[in-house]
């Protein structure tokens, strides 16, 4: 990393928005550190089929490698490690035990070369930076138990594969109605099953009991043998975005998605009109973590793109 902070980004997550974001900001000349937790290209590696993510068809975890190949190609630093805690600097000054990919970074006399604006945990040390990029995605929740069917969390990605079948869909708010409309469109049926009464909101319900495929089942709670019945499961009971270690900053919604662009500067201009900035200057998000994401590939990668080149603006 550059030791001018005004020039560096952090990114944390090692998804698809983050590799893309890394590959933009790394082109532009800025020093880029992206931290992944767990597995580089995040989620890609848990599509043995990917077929809508244009130019690509194949195994999610080559599209991956391929991705961090070409990050690493342009300059981006890629490491593991996993980030707790996200603190703003007020004066740009360096903690003791502060480091930047293994160097120090205040002068002699203490001083920083450039401004950092951030000071970030990742495995329990302390990391500064010029502008971070969120990028840590968001999990679906699973069911709590095992089917004979193919258990599908995304009809975008796989309905296809429901074609002209019978499918079922676990699950009662929007995201739930919104897989069943989306279905009802391929399948031959689609039953809508959750353990309350429907919490789609009025115009989702209305659309529902409008489509003749679409049966409704409510207040009945799904087990194995009721799902054993259909050709696909889609599982739509919520997903969990991986902020946790954002709960102290004023930058999330109430389902803990990052809010940026218009969501948080609605009633007054968006400094630039920086799209993917959070209301903490300096701190952006992309890809599913972000409210209002359509979680795709595709979509996330352009997410990472459109943020790392807000972020290039912004720094300079
Ligand atoms: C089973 C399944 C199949 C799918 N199939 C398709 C498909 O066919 N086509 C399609 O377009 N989309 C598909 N999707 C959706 C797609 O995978 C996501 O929209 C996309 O991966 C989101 O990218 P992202 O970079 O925002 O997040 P992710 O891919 O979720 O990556 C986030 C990364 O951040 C890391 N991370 C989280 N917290 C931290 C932390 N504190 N510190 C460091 N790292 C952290 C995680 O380990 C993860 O690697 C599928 C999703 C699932 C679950």
């Amino acid at each position: 990393m550059d030791r001018n902070f005004t020039k560096n980004l952090v990114i944390i997550g090692g998804g698809p928005a983050a590799l893309a974001a890394a590959l933009y900001a790394a082109r532009a000349g800025i020093g880029v550190q992206v931290y992944e937790r767990a597995n580089v290209g995040g989620l890609l590696g848990e599509i043995s089929q990917l077929d809508n993510y244009p130019g690509f068809t194949g195994v999610g975890s080559d599209l991956a490698t391929a991705m961090r190949r070409q990050a690493e190609t342009a300059g981006a630093r890629i490491e593991y490690g996993e980030c707790t805690a996200v603190r703003p600097l007020t004066d740009g000054r360096a903690t003791e035990e502060a480091v930047v990919a293994g160097g120090t970074d205040a002068d002699t006399n203490g001083r920083m070369a450039g401004q950092a604006r951030f000071e970030l945990v990742i495995d329990g040390a302390a990391v500064r930076a010029g502008a971070v990029l969120v990028a840590t995605g968001a999990e679906p929740k699973h069911l709590p138990f095992t089917v004979t069917p193919p258990v599908s969390y995304c009809a975008l990605c796989d309905g296809a594969l429901a074609k002209g079948q019978n499918v079922v869909v676990v699950g009662g708010a929007n995201s739930a109605a919104h897989e069943a409309l989306y279905l009802a469109n391929l399948a031959h049926s689609v039953t809508l099953i959750t353990h309350s009464a429907l919490k789609a909101d009025a115009a989702y319900s209305a659309r529902l009991a409008n489509t003749s495929n679409i049966k409704i089942i409510e207040n009945r709670e799904p087990n194995p043998e009721y799902l054993n019945q259909f050709a696909y499961v889609f599982v739509a009971i919520g997903r969990t975005p991986a902020t946790d270690f954002l709960r102290n900053l004023p930058i999330l919604n109430p389902n803990g998605y990052i809010l940026t662009g218009k969501t948080v500067f609605a009633d007054r201009a968006s400094p630039s009109g920086f799209a993917h900035m959070s209301a903490l200057p300096g701190l952006f998000a992309a890809g599913d973590v972000r409210e209002g994401s359509v979680r795709q590939i595709v979509s996330a990668a352009g997410d990472g793109a459109a943020a790392a080149i807000e972020i290039s603006e912004w720094l300079r």
